[in-house]
């Protein structure tokens, strides 16, 4: 008998299972298909507050985001590095440059003794110090910030690969029947093996409804994904040396051009579009190409970026908790549902993914009966 069935491979499952085998659980985890293969391989690979969701008044998830980027420097410095971002105004209003100068000095201050580096307004002189390549945009001013990003799909195996030196049982390629029957989670695999456990963990990311559906839990529209297609240029046809956000001048979302030297390649992205598409067949859409397209082209006018020069494209679907309102608008925070011995983890961002965890496994405890010891995962190194 396991004490913990989970399923899904994605950052939050894989964060589950090494919490709960740190803390003694017998723990096996199910993967409908590779670990990682997910949304949390098709992220923009940010481990950051999120300096637009200051804009959103979403100080509390700024903030916890922001001691979460400080504790993933820390455990995993192999994968996750800090990384200096300029923010681009174009020309416009100058209250705009006042308060982006006002938005990364309280990015500073809620990183608090976590901060990284400087955080201050530009003029275009130095901006263009900094970033010589941005000498023909259209340009106010700006400002520096400082930020992490990580290898999201390493973050992942990494996780899983210290939670199985812990123990746990990670099956992939597995698509069981699951049935909640009284006491006892009876997962049945794709060999005839069953399973038994004591609780129940869904981590399913875009999947979760479904999941929930198969599993004869109530339904619940509890997640509504948001697509976010990303495009890459060879880093010849835009050599970038700073990670630039910005604006995009049709609707005025922020966004990211991120130099990724070790791939010699620059990464656009991301859109952020209602999507009923199903997370098993997404598709990157033209219209999403030739939005990302605009915008670098509107930033670097002289070096004639057409849809030729594009090297690859990707979609993802964000599990966000379902609400009101527009996509881009919509909350990174998460929602953990318990109901009975299952727990259902909805939302969040990778970012979050550990305390996110360290959540739920505190719960498993009350859910078990059992006192369990206390989370490790901020302390033991991926
Ligand atoms: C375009 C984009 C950019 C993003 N950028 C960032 C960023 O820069 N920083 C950040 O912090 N966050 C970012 N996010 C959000 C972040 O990527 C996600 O919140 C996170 O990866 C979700 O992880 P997850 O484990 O919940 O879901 P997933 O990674 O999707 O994992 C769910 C897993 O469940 C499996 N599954 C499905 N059905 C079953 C079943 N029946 N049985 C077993 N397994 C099943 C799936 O195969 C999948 O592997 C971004 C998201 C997108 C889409």
């Amino acid at each position: 008998m396991q004490d913990l069935l989970i399923l899904g491979g994605g950052i939050v499952g894989a964060g589950v299972a090494r919490d709960a085998a740190m803390r003694g659980l017998r723990v096996t985890l199910l993967e409908r298909r590779t670990v990682g293969w997910g949304t949390s391989s098709r992220s923009s690979r940010l481990i950051h507050g999120g300096i637009r969701y200051l804009e959103m008044g979403d100080i509390a998830l700024v903030h916890e985001a922001l001691a979460e980027r400080a504790t993933l420097l820390k455990i995993a410095p192999r994968l996750v590095h800090p990384i200096p971002f300029l923010f681009v105004l174009e020309r416009g209003a100058w209250w705009q440059w006042f308060r982006i100068g006002i938005g990364v000095m309280l990015y500073r201050l809620l990183a608090h003794r976590h901060a990284l580096g400087p955080h201050h307004p530009l003029s275009r002189a130095a901006l263009l110090r900094h970033e010589p390549l941005l000498a023909n945009a259209p340009l106010l001013g700006g400002a520096i910030y400082q930020d992490a990003r990580c290898d999201d799909i390493g973050l992942v195996w990494s996780t899983i690969t210290n939670a199985q030196r812990h123990g746990a049982r990670i099956i992939e390629e597995c698509d069981a029947d699951v049935r909640v029957d009284g006491e006892e989670i009876v997962a049945t695999l794709p060999s005839g093996q069953v399973i038994r456990a004591r609780s129940l963990v869904i981590a399913a990311g875009p999947w979760t409804d479904a999941v929930r559906t198969k599993v004869g839990l109530r339904d619940r529209r509890l997640v509504g994904g948001t697509k976010g297609v990303h495009i890459t240029f060879p880093l010849s046809r835009v050599p970038l040396t700073n990670a630039l956000a910005l604006r995009h001048p049709d609707d005025n979302r922020v966004m990211f051009c991120i130099p990724e030297p070790e791939h010699d390649r620059v990464v656009v992205g991301t859109t952020d579009t209602e999507s009923t598409e199903s997370p098993d067949a997404l598709t990157v859409e033209a219209d999403d190409v030739a939005y990302l397209l605009r915008a670098v082209q509107h930033l670097f006018p002289t070096l004639g970026l057409s849809l030729a020069d594009i090297r690859d494209r990707w979609a993802g679907l964000r599990p966000l908790l379902r609400q009101e309102g527009s996509a881009s608008g919509r909350s990174r925070e998460h929602k953990i549902l318990r109901e009975g011995r299952t727990l259902t983890i909805a939302g969040g961002k990778l970012t979050t993914y550990r305390a996110m965890a360290e959540e739920a496994v505190d719960l498993l405890g009350e859910v078990l009966g059992q006192e369990l010891p206390p989370c490790r995962t901020a302390e033991e190194l991926l």
